[in-house]
């Protein structure tokens, strides 16, 4: 495989850009080498600059599930951008985007669009912050929730009470105020609800975890954090920037039937556009400027060309078969787990709908502590010699793979023949 042109761009592109990216992952730091330029995507393939094709897990880190430039989506943006790309004026389009999303999401009564995933979960925090006149945030061990400063702690080991910062810039008087519990462990969480609750603004969670591999939630468990922070006046999020509109149209709150207070979104609403959405109780979103004395805006939010990606991604997905694309991951999967079984490699393989990650490990993966037990030196040679048969992997063994409604019975056998071989 000649990859000589990537090589080349990237080379200029470290000249402007910290590691010559603008997201770290892409820099392929954990799995070593040289990232791949693309030039362009159609359905679930991608092309490099030098003209390679592959088949494409990573589909924008799950924004794509229509697959790359779906017809309906090119169209409804050419048509926006050539209408006007930003007034910083109310559109029609930005209520006809939020009534898709209330009748898909009923729990969002209320909403607001932002321009990314980040500013969404960024924005809930402070929205419950504001309305519960409390300080402090629980999020878990191993969820992301985008870059805001109070959402880059990690646990320290055991410290409950003591965030320790996840990011160097982020202040200690910060990170005191968040939480981190680890995932799925029920017992940690109820403790520190008996002896904190009554401090706590919001519990903020990926209810279906898939920035650390996918992770999924224990039976009972979000049904639980959702009862005791109801007892407690504490605003239950789900961040479902990924699983929103993925594990269901109606997202991962319909699949378990749990309802958060409030939902970020991002992602898929915008069909590769930039996009965020954060919304939820009428009376917590009614204390957002100008009703209320929450401040939050955006230059940008709402965009019309934008929203009108969003439009046309969420009608076309209205119409398609989630059961089948589950039917699809779930042969995958199996099919992957046959494949590494013949040529005795431990590992597991964790799904939920169309998102999935094989893990380089032979023990379960339920939080972020079993999931780093993972090999992720032996991910990063699976990913090359994947790579080297056209299969476009995440670069970390940390991150789901995403299938989409382009993938056909045809790509999932070229990826497990590819599997096998590699
Ligand atoms: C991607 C992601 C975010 C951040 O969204 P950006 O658009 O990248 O800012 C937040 N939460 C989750 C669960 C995500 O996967």
């Amino acid at each position: 495989m000649r990859t000589t042109r990537s090589k080349a761009l990237y080379q200029q592109a470290l000249r402007y850009f910290p590691g010559g990216v603008n997201s770290p992952v892409r820099a392929f730091g954990s799995v070593g080498g040289s990232p791949l330029f693309i030039s362009k995507g159609k359905g679930a393939r991608i092309y490099d600059e030098d003209g390679n094709s592959y088949i494409d897990l990573v589909m924008s880190w799950g924004a794509l599930l229509l697959g790359h430039a779906p017809v309906e989506v090119t169209r409804a943006v050419a048509k926006a951008a050539s209408l006007g790309a930003s007034f910083g004026a109310p559109t029609s389009a930005e209520t006809e985007l939020a009534a898709i999303i209330a009748r898909a999401v009923p729990s969002m009564q209320k909403m607001r669009f932002v321009s990314s995933g980040t500013e969404a979960t960024m924005s809930a925090i402070r929205l419950s912050r504001g309305f519960t006149g409390r300080d402090k945030v629980i999020k878990f061990d191993g969820c992301y929730h985008g870059h805001a400063d109070s959402l880059l702690v990690k646990a320290g080991s055991g410290a409950a009470t003591q965030g320790i910062p996840g990011s160097a810039g982020v202040s200690a008087a910060i990170s005191r105020d968040t939480i981190v519990c680890p995932y799925n462990d029920i017992e940690f969480f109820r403790n520190v609800i008996a002896q904190q609750g009554s401090k706590i603004a919001c519990v903020i969670i990926e209810p279906v975890a898939a920035n650390m591999g996918v992770v999924l939630p224990r039976e009972g468990f979000l049904s639980e954090v959702r009862r005791l922070t109801a007892k407690n006046g504490i605003v239950l999020i789900f961040d479902e920037v990924i699983t929103g509109f993925r594990l269901r149209f109606g997202g991962a709150q319909d699949l378990f039937k749990v309802k958060p207070d409030l939902t970020c979104l991002g992602k898929i609403i915008g069909g590769g556009l930039p996009i965020g959405a954060y919304g939820g109780r009428k009376d917590i979103m009614d204390h957002v400027a100008p009703l209320g004395t929450v401040y939050q805006a955006g230059t940008l939010s709402g965009n019309p060309v934008a929203v009108a990606a969003g439009i046309a991604n969420l009608k076309a997905l209205s119409q398609k078969d989630y059961a089948a694309l589950d039917k699809k991951a779930d042969t995958i999967c199996r099919d992957l787990q046959d494949v590494f079984k013949r040529k005795r490699t431990d590992v597991v393989i964790n799904r939920c709908g169309s998102l999935f990650t094989v893990f380089f490990t032979s023990s379960p993966v339920n939080d972020f502590t079993t999931a780093k037990e993972a090999d992720s030196k032996r991910y990063a040679g699976y990913f090359w010699a994947m790579l080297g048969r056209g299969v476009y992997l995440p670069p970390s063994q940390f991150e789901a793979q995403f299938l989409s409604f382009s993938h056909t019975d045809r790509d999932v056998a070229a990826v497990v023949a590819a599997a096998g071989a590699a």
